[in-house]
């Protein structure tokens, strides 16, 4: 019957025009995913003298740049390997200047005088946005020399990129209640630490980088899940290229940073992945 075959017809057409449509729609939708994976600004990464070799400045940038990092702050042990990045491409390095000239000076190097000339002979020279990654726990925050630093910090507006426990934390707050700090690793404490640290001092951001207790196995722990949304202007990732070895294991580490990063709302995600880099950095770049 002309009737019935006619809305056989349509239904026919109907469900091909619709399955046609949501297949497409799905693979825009994919294609976007895979074309626009958020850019990372990465604040922890070291180009220290024993990566030199192995990898030259435009294969470690391209290393990076290949797994979507956008700009780093970048801070090498001796110093001279954040000039060599920046030199390569000014644009993608922020530089961060460490008070250590070679590998094996973060237990000692608080209570080491020439730090001090070092550091003040560097900032004469090259523009930074930071003074750090420092190595920093408890009283040795006190020392004379990481008080100089502190004061050199605040003198020329930069940033204290540390890597202490909280108690290092609290004492530089002291020396300088209005310092800008990146805590290296929060800490390594734990997320109530953090927050209490965070709730008391707007400006105290820290790097997730080597946090991998937080969201271990796809899953955020609970009460690191609530402080990331709690305060997700605060947070920032980092791969830290602290040895040469670390460089072979960029993609992996950022596939556990994309990770933790799809396991967040959309905005904090964008924040945590590139937005609050830009803005602890617009200083540098004279905004
Ligand atoms: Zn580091």
């Amino acid at each position: 019957m002309p009737i019935n075959k006619f809305a056989l017809f349509a239904v026919l057409l109907f469900s091909f025009l619709s399955s046609f449509i949501y297949f497409w729609a799905a693979r825009a939708a994919h294609a976007d995913n895979d074309a626009d994976p958020l850019p990372i600004f990465d604040a922890h990464i070291h180009y220290s003298h024993d990566a030199w070799e192995a990898f030259s400045p435009d294969d470690a940038i391209r290393r990076l740049r290949a797994v979507g990092v956008k700009r780093a702050m970048v801070s090498s042990s001796s110093d001279e390997g954040t000039r060599r990045l920046y030199q390569t491409d000014p644009t993608f390095v922020v530089p961060s200047l460490r008070p250590y000239r070679k590998r094996g000076e973060l237990d000692s190097w608080m209570h080491d005088e020439s730090v001090i000339p070092y550091i003040k002979e560097r900032l004469q020279k090259y523009r930074y946005a930071a003074i750090g990654e420092l190595h920093v726990d408890g009283e040795e925050a006190n020392t004379p020399v990481m008080r100089e630093v502190v004061r050199l910090a605040k003198q020329h507006g930069l940033m204290l990129h540390v890597h202490g426990d909280a108690q290092a934390i609290s004492f530089i707050f002291e020396q300088d209640p209005d310092a800008r700090i990146l805590w290296a690793h929060a800490g390594f404490e734990f997320a109530e630490t953090a927050r209490e640290l965070m709730v008391l001092h707007d400006n105290l951001w820290a790097d997730l980088s080597f946090r991998y207790d937080i969201f271990p196995n796809g899953t955020i722990m609970p009460e690191w899940e609530q402080l990331l949304l709690d305060h997700a202007d605060r947070f920032l990732l980092g791969i830290d290229t602290y040895t040469p070895q670390r460089w072979l294991q960029v993609n992996e580490v950022m596939q556990w940073q994309r990770e933790l990063l799809a396991a967040l709302p959309a905005d904090a995600a964008r924040k945590i992945a590139y937005e609050n880099g830009e803005r602890i950095t617009r200083q540098f770049d004279g905004k």
